[in-house]
């Protein structure tokens, strides 16, 4: 059986950042790929938002690693001509009753070290979105949109550099403890076994089945899982109304029906919150029913009342991995080291919802980091 040092699993842009960090520390990485390409998974299902870190807990990993990983993407991107564009953000109180909100949300974001949101009144802020109607404004000058997928192909650039190996059609099926490490099964058109010291978890949504499939792996260390679609939908057509981003005050599960723009300028819609029978998890569905539309309409007027009707198409969606459902507080990212399950080599990677684009350096950083740098 072949053996090698480390075994990513999941080449999303999760797993490709950690076997860029870790390749470039000297190690020797094999990223294990269940699909024929990078990034079909949430990677490429998702607002190619670069977040600045405003809602999340203070302390809290997705607080701490949004912002430091922002900074690091930001400097990353222009490094390696990685399109992305710093547009700014508003997020916008659409009646008198959510302006203690975005006071709140201000005072968190301040808390988390983004202190660089500046107030705004209605008039300000419509003075600089002429189409918005809103109450007042916050503006985060730090947010901005990127390229995911010229990202991913960026960091494999990187990986291979350094010596990274991607194995595609390659899922991960069981995995053994042996006296060095790990022994993995890998399934495929031309199953292989291949041992390892050194397993690094980043398969997404599929982070749960790679626990479980560990042999021995202690089952009070593996979390529910709950699944949470959101869906999308572009203007059918004209120009985007909007030069910014456009947020609503967040709503329970997601930020709000919000407005965001990809780097051809095209706007979108979404992502709603759609909570997904849990029956139904290991048989995704990534169609957009055009009849959720009808309920973008009144949530999109709050803050666009010229929002033509029937001017929503069906776009695209995305399947956030969660780690709390319906009705309760959000979860933060699970990365787990051997400092928490006692497994010596294996690091977890669960619930990497968003921020995890926008984080995706620094998470690379924190899992180095749990192995011992
Ligand atoms: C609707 C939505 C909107 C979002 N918007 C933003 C945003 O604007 N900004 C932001 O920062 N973040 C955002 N996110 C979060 C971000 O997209 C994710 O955090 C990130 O893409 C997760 O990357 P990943 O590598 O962990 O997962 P994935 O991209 O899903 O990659 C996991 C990979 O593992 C592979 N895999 C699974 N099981 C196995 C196996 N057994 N063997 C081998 N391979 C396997 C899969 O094929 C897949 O390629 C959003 C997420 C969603 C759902």
């Amino acid at each position: 059986m072949e053996r090698v040092d480390c075994v990513v699993v999941g080449a999303g842009v999760i797993g490709l950042a950690v076997a860029r960090r870790l390749a470039r520390a000297g190690r020797e990485v094999v990223v294990l790929e269940a699909a024929d390409a990078i990034g079909t998974g949430t990677s490429s299902r998702n607002s190619e938002v670069i977040h600045a870190g405003i809602y999340y807990p203070t302390g809290s990993l997705r607080a701490r690693l949004c912002v430091a990983g922002r900074d690091a993407l930001y400097a990353y991107c222009a490094a390696h001509g990685v399109e992305h564009a710093r547009i700014g953000k508003l997020i916008v109180a659409t009646e008198e009753a959510q302006l203690p909100r975005l006071e709140a949300i201000r005072a968190q974001a301040a808390a988390n070290g983004v202190d660089d949101l500046v107030a705004l009144s209605a008039s300000e802020a419509m003075a600089l979105e002429p189409n918005l109607r809103c109450v007042g404004a916050l503006l985060s000058p730090s947010t901005g949109i990127i390229d995911s997928h010229g990202l991913m192909l960026a960091l494999q650039g990187d990986a291979e550099d350094a010596g990274a190996m991607l194995a595609f059609l390659s899922p991960l099926e069981r995995a053994h403890r042996d006296a060095d490490g790990f022994a993995l099964e890998v399934g495929g058109a031309e199953p292989m076994r291949i041992a390892c010291g050194t397993l690094v978890n980043a398969a997404g949504l599929g982070a749960w089945g790679v626990a479980r499939g560990l042999e021995g792996f202690p089952a009070e260390h593996v979390p529910p899982r709950v699944l949470a679609k959101g869906n999308y939908y572009a203007l059918g057509q004209g120009r985007s109304p909007f030069a910014r981003l456009v947020y609503p005050v967040p709503v329970e599960g997601g930020l709000g029906v919000h407005l965001t723009l990809d780097l051809a300028g095209q706007a979108r819609f979404g992502p709603d919150v759609e909570w997904l029978d849990p029956a139904g998890y290991d048989r995704l569905d990534y169609q957009v029913d055009p009849k959720r539309a009808d309920s973008f309409y009144g949530e999109v007027r709050r803050y666009w009342p010229d929002l033509p009707d029937g001017a929503l198409v069906p776009a695209y969606s995305g399947v956030r991995p969660k780690l709390s459902g319906r009705g309760q507080p959000q979860a933060d990212f699970l990365i787990q080291g051997p400092e928490t399950h006692g497994v010596p080599g294996l690091v977890n990677l669960f619930g990497m919802e968003s921020p995890g684009l926008t984080s995706c350096l620094a998470i690379a950083d924190e899992v180095a980091e749990r192995l011992g740098g």
